[in-house]
């Protein structure tokens, strides 16, 4: 399940991007050799601090500023110092932050879950003006994963079947992953299937075409993806595992160097992928 679908952008030639990790850039075609300036909106949060850490690390990267849920902290904020903004918060803050957002005209990249409706608009209105991307899980090995599972979907024969394993800490709310329904559903766009969501007693035996996912919870796991792909004769797994929360970290610093320059519109880590493979 992608709740934010993202919507091609207006098509067009675009600034040249800087499109390796490492390369420096400033999308204003300012020398080459300044760094991207960044404002880290959550700044106090878990995700907030690892960001303000892993910018201040990276050479190509320079922090302009960091803005928490104190309205006030946005006085600080010179707009003309800032290229890009990287926000993980809370999805009730996301309808007040998209309008400041669209307000500041800066490339935005929101790793923020849980949206509803209404949030999910509030970021598709800002991207039809400024540049977007959305994602619910920034780890590029995650988005790796959701490339092989739709060229899996795209080649196999129809009788080869999927079950998905996540495994989480024992802390985690909700099950199962929201990483996990979104690569069901890059499975189900190409092939259908039905989701079954766990198995009991009650359940009656798998059909075929079926997208099952188990969920496991155990301490001190921040979260495996595993997925199976079998039709009975051979089968293979794809295993993603994240041992640090810094793997969204460094994957949205790396969205958001290839977001800055990009026309407006609404982007996820899908099209990053693609563009990188010149597709
Ligand atoms: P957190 O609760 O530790 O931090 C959120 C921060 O946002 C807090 O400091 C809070 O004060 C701040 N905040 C709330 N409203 C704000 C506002 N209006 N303006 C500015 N700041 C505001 O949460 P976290 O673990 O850092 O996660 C943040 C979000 O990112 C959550 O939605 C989480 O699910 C998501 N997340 C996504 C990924 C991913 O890969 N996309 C990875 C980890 C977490």
């Amino acid at each position: 399940m992608n709740p934010l679908r993202p919507s091609r952008p207006v098509p067009g030639p675009g600034p040249a991007m800087g499109s390796t990790a490492g390369a420096p850039f400033r999308s204003s075609g300012t020398a080459e050799s300044e760094p991207l300036r960044l404002l880290v909106v959550g700044s106090n949060g878990r995700m907030g601090r690892k960001l303000c850490t892993a910018i201040e690390a990276a050479k190509d990267l320079e922090l302009a500023g960091s803005v928490d849920s104190d309205p006030d902290s946005w006085n600080a904020i010179d707009p003309r110092k800032v290229d890009a903004v990287v926000e993980f918060t809370h999805a009730s803050a996301i309808v007040g932050l998209a309008s400041r957002l669209e307000a500041l005209g800066k490339p935005w990249l929101s790793g923020t879950t849980g949206l509803d409706e209404q949030e999910r608009h509030a970021i598709e209105h800002t991207a039809a003006r400024v540049p977007v991307l959305w994602a619910a899980n920034t780890s590029l090995g995650v988005a790796l994963l959701r490339h092989w599972l739709r060229e899996a979907a795209e080649l196999l024969p129809p009788d080869w079947e999927l079950e998905i394993v996540e495994t989480h800490h024992t802390g985690k709310k909700d099950a199962p992953s929201g990483t996990a329904l979104a690569l069901a559903e890059v499975y189900r766009e190409v092939r259908g299937g039905k989701l079954m969501l766990g198995r009991g007693r009650e359940s009656d035996p798998r059909e075929a075409g079926e997208i099952g996912i188990q969920s496991l919870r155990l301490p001190g796991v921040v979260g495996e993806h595993r997925v199976h792909l079998s039709n009975g004769a051979e089968s293979f797994e794809l295993t993603h595992r994240a041992h640090d929360r810094v793997a969204f970290v460094l994957g949205a610093l790396e969205a958001v160097r290839w977001l800055v320059g990009r026309p407006a519109g609404l982007y996820g880590l899908d099209d990053w992928a693609q563009d990188r493979l010149g597709n």
